[in-house]
C-alpha cells in the first residue's frame, strides 16, 4: 500500500463521516422544533387547567358560603337559655348541651346515642382483630407440628380462650394437647404466650415426646 493510497482512503472516509454527521443533524433539527412546539402546547394546557381549577374552587367556596347562610337563617335560635333536644323531645337548659358544637342532642343523649355505641364498636373491632391474630398464629404454628391445617375456626378459638377464663386474653395462646393431631376443639390447651414459645421450641428441637412432657409440666389451665 502506497502513502498516496492511504491518504486518499483517509480523505474519503473523512468525507463520508462528515456527510453522515450533517445528515444526522438535518434530521435532528425538525425534531427539536416539534419538541419545542409540544412544550409550548403542554404549557398552555397546564395554564388552562390551573385556571379551571381556580374557577372551580371559587365556585365551591361560594356554594359553601350560601349553604352556611341558609343554615343560619333556618336554625332555631337558643332563646330563654334553652334548646330543643330531639331525644328528650323537649326544650331543656343550654347547660345540658355539649359546648363544642351546636347540636340538637343533649350531653346525656349524645353519650347514649353517639359516643357509647361508637366506643362499643371500637372495642368490638379490637377484639376481632386480636382474635384474627391469635387464629393466624395457631395456623402458623401448625407448620411446627407438621400439620397441613388447623381444626378450629376463629369462633372456636374465641370459645376456647373464653373457656380458659383468664383475665387477659391477649396473653394467651391455644396449642394442641396431642402434637400428633391437628389443633381442634377437643385437642387444645390454652397456655400463656411465653409457654407457647417454649413449647414450640421444644417440639422443633426435641420432638413430640419432649413437647408432651413439657406440656404436662406446665400444668396450665386446660380447655377441652
Ligand atoms: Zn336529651
Amino acid at each position: 500500500m502506497t502513502a498516496a493510497m492511504t491518504a486518499a482512503m483517509t480523505a474519503a472516509m473523512t468525507a463520508a463521516m462528515t456527510a453522515a454527521h450533517e445528515a444526522g443533524q438535518e434530521t435532528a433539527a425538525p425534531e427539536a422544533g416539534q419538541k419545542h412546539g409540544k412544550q409550548k402546547h403542554e404549557k398552555q394546557k397546564h395554564e388552562k387547567l390551573k385556571h379551571e381549577k381556580l374557577k372551580h374552587e371559587k365556585q365551591k367556596h361560594e356554594k359553601q358560603k350560601q349553604e352556611k347562610q341558609k343554615h343560619e337563617k333556618h336554625a332555631i335560635p337558643d332563646f330563654d337559655g334553652a334548646r330543643f333536644c330531639r331525644h328528650c323531645n323537649a326544650r331543656i337548659p343550654l347547660a345540658l348541651f355539649p359546648k363544642d358544637k351546636r347540636r340538637y342532642v343533649c350531653r346525656q343523649h349524645a353519650w347514649q346515642h353517639i359516643k357509647k355505641p361508637h366506643k362499643a364498636r371500637v372495642a368490638a373491632d379490637a377484639r376481632r382483630a386480636l382474635l384474627f391474630k391469635q387464629w393466624q398464629r395457631c395456623y402458623a404454628d401448625a407448620k411446627t407440628f407438621q400439620h397441613a391445617r388447623i381444626g378450629v375456626t376463629q369462633e372456636d378459638l374465641a370459645r376456647l380462650l373464653a373457656a380458659a377464663g383468664l383475665e387477659d386474653p391477649t396473653a394467651m395462646a391455644a396449642v394442641p394437647r396431642d402434637p400428633g393431631r391437628v389443633l381442634s376443639n377437643d385437642n387444645a390447651v390454652v397456655v400463656p404466650n411465653e409457654a407457647r414459645k417454649k413449647l414450640l421450641r421444644t417440639r422443633r428441637r426435641q420432638g413430640s415426646e419432649a413437647y408432651t412432657t413439657a406440656l404436662a409440666h406446665i400444668g396450665a389451665t386446660c380447655a377441652t
